[in-house]
């Protein structure tokens, strides 16, 4: 199809890679191998500074953006062309470990600096990108800085975020010095790739090397109010009691059933309160949250859609339930283009891959409404992430890397 462009045969440097991922992890490194690096923080500066070094050293020109965004860019032989844009977060949950995120940052400069060694020239200028809180820890809600540039909040509603201090997600930004000049949104890209752990098992589970992210999972909340009548556990017959414990045990295995009946999906009841929890009373009343998720948009109302009908048969007008949607977030789907380079990046580089959704959110879910997108997953060890013992190895990183690279030159190619 293709076999006219000849693609250039360059190799990240897997050490390179690893040596910036130990060395970054001592901004907020913690007693557990872990990071703790809050957005907006002093330990943020520090690898803000430390990246700003890094890539102006390559003699890439550095923009900052209104809301802490960070947009190094390395020219390209065409500049009309907008940028290919790759990048991920710097920014860590309390106890996060030293991947999640960071790694698809500096597998970006990882992607700079060998470019600049070789001295290879893309047609298209290249831009590393940091975007800022993307954990949504200290100031909620989660990716923040790419949902400004995405149009999917405005800087004021950004500023007046407030972290438990009281602090402002403003004036933090502010103090270290990150408010750029640049109007947020107006830095264009032509696409975007982003490599990320997997947080998750399936890819170490399937033992493969690569996961090609086809999209974001369609996600929806739903807080539940099950009402039936407190009553003495001693007095009250079997057959007279309206307990609403017991139909919450029914709708925690409806929930567990609706999402194994659909290949793909989950469900999960989080959190469960009971009224007025007392060894001897019949639960009154409980209040509850379920969570559903699935790749299409259309499965999860058919999922909903079962859930509303079960629940309506199982209640009257003395044991009531009622479920109310409080938060949901569409299936992303990431562009067709870039999910084939990342395809055919991995099996130039001779890696095993797998076709998959993420589970969790993303800066690129946001990113996806405004530029080309798609994303590359690498193993990490029992799927674990948002833990200090988060993990992946050198070479898992590195194919990371090479995958990034490899994606990053076909795109310049093709777009
Ligand atoms: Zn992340």
């Amino acid at each position: 199809m293709d076999s006219v462009v000849t693609m250039p045969n360059l190799s990240v440097d897997g050490d390179r890679l690893w040596q910036s991922l130990m060395e970054t992890a001592c901004f907020g490194g913690t007693p557990k191998g872990g990071i703790k690096r809050l957005t907006l923080t002093e330990e943020d500066r520090a690898v803000r500074d430390w990246l700003v070094r890094q890539c102006e050293a390559l003699g890439c020109r550095t923009d900052i953006d209104e809301v802490g965004n960070m947009f190094f860019t390395r020219p390209g032989t065409e500049p009309t062309l907008e940028p290919i844009a790759i990048g991920s977060h710097l920014d860590t949950q309390p106890t996060g470990g030293k991947f999640d995120g960071i790694l698809g940052v500096l597998a970006g400069l990882e992607i700079l600096r060998c470019l600049d060694a070789s001295g290879y020239e893309t047609r298209h200028p290249l831009m590393l990108v940091n975007w800022t809180n993307e954990e949504g820890s200290r100031f909620s809600p989660a990716m923040l800085g790419s949902g400004v540039h995405a149009g999917v909040f405005d800087r004021a509603y950004a500023d007046a975020r407030q972290a438990t201090d009281g602090t402002s997600f403003g004036d933090a930004l502010d103090a270290i010095g990150y408010r750029g000049k640049a109007q947020a949104g107006s830095i264009r890209m032509a696409a975007m790739l982003e490599l990320h752990i997997e947080q998750g098992p399936v890819l170490e589970r399937r033992g493969k090397d690569i996961g090609i992210v086809e999209g974001v999972q369609s996600m929806r909340w739903y807080d539940l109010v099950i009402t039936g009548v407190e009553a003495h556990a001693g007095s009250t017959p079997m057959d007279a009691r309206l307990d609403a414990l017991v139909m919450a045990a029914e709708i925690v295995l409806l929930v567990e059933r609706i999402a194994r009946s659909h290949a793909s999906s989950m469900g999960t009841v989080g959190c469960l309160e009971v009224h007025p929890n007392s060894r001897n009373v019949i639960p009154g009343q409980i209040s509850m949250t379920v969570d559903l998720r699935h790749p299409e948009d259309d499965e999860l109302d058919a999922m909903e859609a079962t859930l509303r009908q079960k629940i309506h048969a199982c209640f009257d007008e003395r044991l009531t339930c009622s479920l109310t949607e409080i938060w949901r977030s569409p299936a992303v789907k990431f562009d067709v283009s870039c999910i084939d380079a990342v395809a055919s990046g991995a099996a130039a580089a001779g890696y095993s891959s797998l076709r998959l959704h993420s589970g969790a959110g993303h800066d690129s879910a946001y990113i996806a409404r405004v530029a080309p997108t798609a994303m590359i997953f690498i193993p990490c060890r029992d799927g674990l992430s948002h833990n200090e013992a988060e993990s992946s190895t050198r070479e898992q990183c590195q194919a990371g890397a090479q995958t990034l690279l490899n994606a990053v030159l076909r795109l310049d190619t093709h777009l």
